[in-house]
C-alpha cells in the first residue's frame, strides 16, 4: 500500500462526507493505492456513525472509535500503529487542510530523501489574535530551541515515511512537537512545504486558552527529555554540587570567622545573626534535594521500559 492517511478528529460530523470526496478524488486522480484511517476521538455528535457508512461506500475507509476523548496524541498514537503505508499522512478532520498537496509531499519523501515534511501554513485562515500571532512566537521559541527549522510545526498535514512514525511515540499533549520526536530518533531529514488553508467551514476549534499554559510546559518538559532522559543525573547532579558546594563554603566562612573572632577574644556575634548561615543552610538543603532527585531520577530511568529500544537504520 502507498498511503496510510491518519485523520484524528472529535466531533466533526458535518466535514467528514466532504474530507472523504476530497481525499478520494486526489487519491484517483494520482492513482496511488491508500488507506483512510479515522480515529475518532470519542465525539459526542453523529461522527462515528457517519464513518461506518462512509466506509461501507468505500473499502479503503477504516476506523477507531475511543471509548472517551483522549486527546489528539492519543489518536495519533493509535493511527500511527494501525497504518500500514509506505507513506503516512496525518491531516485535521476540519477541512482546514488541503489533500491536494499530499501528492507533492509524498514526492518529497521519495525523491528528495526527506524523512518528514511538515506542512507550513504561510497564509493562515484563522482568528489573529488567537491564532495567528500567538503560533509566531511560539514557532520562533520552538525554533530557537530545538534547532530545527520549521515555520509551523504544529501544523497538521504532515507527511512520513513509515519506518519514522513506528519508531516515535505520540503522547500527552506532544502532537506538537512530532518533528522534535523525530529528530530525537534520528530522522533528521525535515523538509518543510508551504501548504493552502483553508477556513473552518465546520464545527469550532477545539483546542482553546488552555494552550497556552499546556505548550510552553510541554516544550520544556521536551527539551528536557530530549536531552537528558536517559541521564538525569547529568542535570540535578551538576545543579546540586554547585549548590551544595555553595553552602559548603558559605559555612567554613562563617564557622571561620567565629572560630577567629573567639581565637582574638573578641565578643563575636552569634552565628545565627549573620544572614550568610541561613543562605549557606539554604544552598546546602536544595543541593543535597537536587542530588536525590537525581538518583530517583536515575532509579527511574534505569526501570523505563524503553531504555533499550534503539533505532536500528540498517542490517547487512
Ligand atoms: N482533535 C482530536 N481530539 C481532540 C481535539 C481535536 O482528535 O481532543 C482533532 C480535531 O477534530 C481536528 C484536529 O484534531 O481534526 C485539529 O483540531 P482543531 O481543528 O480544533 O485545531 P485548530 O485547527 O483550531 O488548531
Ligand atoms: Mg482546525
Amino acid at each position: 500500500m502507498d498511503i496510510s492517511i491518519v485523520i484524528p478528529l472529535f466531533n466533526e460530523e458535518d466535514s467528514l462526507p466532504e474530507l472523504v470526496q476530497w481525499i478520494e478524488k486526489v487519491m484517483i486522480t494520482n492513482s496511488f493505492s491508500y488507506e483512510i484511517l479515522f480515529i475518532d476521538d470519542g465525539s459526542k455528535d453523529d461522527s462515528w456513525n457517519v464513518i461506518k457508512s462512509l466506509s461501507e461506500k468505500n473499502k479503503n475507509i477504516t476506523g477507531i472509535s475511543f471509548q472517551r476523548n483522549y486527546g489528539k496524541s492519543a489518536a495519533l498514537y493509535v493511527g500511527f500503529e494501525a497504518a500500514k503505508g509506505d507513506y503516512v499522512i496525518t491531516m485535521d478532520a476540519d477541512l482546514q487542510d488541503n489533500p491536494e498537496e499530499i501528492p507533492e509531499m509524498v514526492r518529497m519523501l521519495k525523491e528528495d530523501g526527506f524523512d518528514l515534511v511538515s506542512g507550513w501554513k504561510k497564509i493562515r485562515h484563522d482568528p489573529v489574535l488567537s491564532k495567528n500571532l500567538p503560533s509566531k512566537l511560539y514557532n520562533w521559541t520552538v525554533r530557537r530551541m530545538t534547532r530545527i527549522k520549521l515555520h509551523d510545526m504544529n501544523c497538521g498535514l504532515k507527511a512520513y515515511k513509515k519506518r519514522v512514525i513506528k519508531s516515535i511515540e505520540v503522547y500527552g499533549d506532544m502532537h506538537r512537537f512530532i518533528p522534535v520526536l523525530a529528530k530525537w530518533a534520528g530522522y533528521k531529514n525535515i523538509g518543510e512545504k508551504v501548504v493552502k488553508h483553508q477556513e473552518r467551514k465546520y464545527g469550532v476549534t477545539k483546542f482553546g486558552l488552555e494552550r497556552f499554559v499546556r505548550g510552553p510546559l510541554d516544550l520544556i518538559s521536551v527539551m528536557f527529555i530530549s536531552r537528558f532522559a536517559k541521564r538525569p543525573m547529568h542535570f540535578f547532579g551538576v545543579f546540586g554540587t554547585f549548590m551544595f558546594a555553595v553552602g559548603f563554603v558559605a559555612t567554613l566562612w562563617v564557622g571561620i570567622q567565629k572560630l577567629i573572632a573567639l581565637n582574638k577574644h573578641i565578643k563575636a556575634p552569634l552565628i545565627t545573626d549573620n544572614p550568610y548561615f541561613f543562605i549557606a543552610l539554604t544552598a546546602m538543603i536544595i543541593g543535597s534535594l537536587f542530588f536525590m532527585t537525581g538518583f530517583l531520577a536515575d532509579l527511574v530511568s534505569r526501570n523505563s521500559a524503553d531504555r533499550n529500544n534503539y533505532q536500528i537504520a540498517e542490517k547487512i
